[in-house]
């Protein structure tokens, strides 16, 4: 039978194996040929790190339950979830995450504190983990629109004083309760104050913002994982903890950057008061176009760049699209994809809807790559795309997406946007593209138009 150390021995060695994988599976996401080979390697690091742990614990049959018990609900919930809802499900699996940190550390101070360090850790683990699991609740309720709260309302506002006075508290907590003999429970208040944090954190952002407030919070359940893994000495927990915390910010920046905003705007400020410069003058007039003249000019196009958006998820055209792209192949056009990485609703988002389509990864392309040759471009094809293809980006300084990185289909020789209306997209503020003179609106379903356009290559 193997002795105490040997066990240790083994778990650790797991342990290095488990965050060899984490880090490859990581590096294989960056990339769509090998990202689901690196989901893959990931979760079976997972399982092994778990599974290593379970060995010498007095009754591991708690743990197995508890593995299969996780195992089929978020089987269940992965299998039946809508690729739109995704950045939902993702909210709450970070809840969850801090959650489970915020137990951690609760348990670590119920068994007693033995130093200023230590209880600095189940402070910070607490702290984060408790605003993480409450914060993702109110952006799962927010994404999903079942949470309708005015920024400006009474109750947005006492949650918003409660956050910065739990911050106050959290201060108190790490640098002065420690070292002064307090009388009264600080800890139990500081459970309180964090879970309310949590909600006062996320309830004034507005509800168009809630992806990039959930990549944020997915770092933050990684740093409260690493947290805790400083608290039971567990190295998986800090390795697998600080790549999830810093992948996360890495993210949320990458997407602040791409929307041209900062993490403090969209945190404490938001689009709203920010289009309020927006401009509303007068543009002229937008020239509709049918789907039979749309295919008359596709078909004797020999490039097509097609730049999918936030319509295109929700029509669901991908598989439509594709089809479209591999008619024009047959007739002798060129046809690209330009990829904008804040295109849709969560990072990535055209990407996987592509993928899904079987569309090949070499003709995406992005936006720096696409720009410069946008003039010999004979048909932008914009599919339910409008702020990332919104010239004021890079035309009208007052402009509230003023400096936000664009695909410049308005310097390609025709543009087709597909939309069922003149309404603006996620950022509000009106498009002075479909009044350019070489652009055309097509407008109805994505999914509609592009199926007709289909019908008329095949007839
Ligand atoms: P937008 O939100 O700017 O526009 C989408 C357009 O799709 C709308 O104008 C809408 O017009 C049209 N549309 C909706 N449904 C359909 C349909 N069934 N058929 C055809 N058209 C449809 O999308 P973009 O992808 O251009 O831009 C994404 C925006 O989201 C950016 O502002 C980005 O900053 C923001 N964002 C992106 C995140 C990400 O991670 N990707 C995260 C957070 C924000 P109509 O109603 O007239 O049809």
């Amino acid at each position: 039978m193997l002795n105490q150390i040997d066990i240790n021995t083994i778990q650790n060695l797991i342990y290095i194996i488990a965050s060899v994988m984490f880090i490859y599976g990581i590096k294989m996401l960056g990339k769509e040929a090998t990202a689901v080979k690196g989901n893959f390697i990931s979760a079976l690091a997972m399982f092994l790190a778990v599974g290593i742990t379970v060995v010498g614990v007095i009754n591991p049959l708690i743990i197995l339950g508890g593995i299969a018990l996780g195992a089929i609900v978020g089987s269940v919930i992965a299998i039946k979830v809508k690729m739109t809802s995704i950045p939902e499900m993702v909210a709450l699996f970070n809840g969850f995450g801090g959650l489970a940190t915020f137990f951690i550390a609760w348990s670590e101070h119920n068994s007693g504190i033995e130093n200023i360090l230590q209880n600095s850790l189940v402070i910070l683990t607490l702290a984060i983990g408790g605003i993480t699991f409450t914060g993702s609740l109110i952006a799962f309720g927010k994404l999903s629109e079942r949470l309708k709260i005015d920024k400006a309302s009474i109750i947005t506002k006492t949650f918003t004083t409660i956050f910065y006075a739990a911050i106050l508290y959290l201060l108190a907590s790490l640098l002065v309760f420690p070292l002064i003999d307090i009388s009264f429970d600080y800890f139990t208040i500081l459970i309180i104050l964090v879970l309310l944090a949590g909600i006062g954190f996320v309830l004034p952002i507005g509800g168009g913002d809630m992806p990039v407030v959930i990549s944020l919070l997915n770092s933050f359940s990684g740093i409260a994982a690493a947290f805790a893994g400083l608290l039971l000495f567990n190295n998986v927990l800090i390795v697998a903890g600080s790549l999830v915390g810093a992948s996360g910010l890495i993210l949320t920046i990458i997407m602040a950057k791409a929307m041209n905003r900062s993490i403090s705007n969209i945190l404490f400020v938001g689009y709203a008061s920010a289009s309020k410069s927006s401009s509303s003058k007068e543009q002229g007039e937008v020239k509709p176009i049918s789907v039979a003249d749309a295919y008359l000019i596709l078909e004797n196009a020999s490039s097509v760049l097609v730049v999918p958006g936030y319509g295109m998820a929700v029509a669901q055209a991908q598989h439509t699209v594709r089809e479209l792209g591999e008619l024009l192949e047959e007739n002798g056009t060129e046809v690209k994809y330009g990829i904008h990485p804040v295109a849709g609703r969560m990072p990535g988002h055209m990407n996987v809807l592509l993928a899904e389509a079987n569309v090949p990864y070499d003709v995406l392309v992005e936006p720096d790559d696409v720009n410069p040759m946008m003039d010999t471009v004979d048909v932008a094809l914009v599919i339910g795309a409008n702020d990332v293809v919104n010239p004021s980006a890079t035309e009208e300084p007052g402009s509230p997406i003023y400096g936000m990185p664009i695909i410049e289909v308005n310097n390609a020789k025709t543009v087709f946007v597909l939309k069922r209306s003149m309404s603006s997209g996620f950022a509000g503020v009106q498009n002075p593209l479909f009044f350019k003179e070489n652009t055309r609106m097509l407008f109805g379903d994505a999914k509609e138009s592009i199926s007709g356009l289909v019908s008329e290559f095949k007839d």
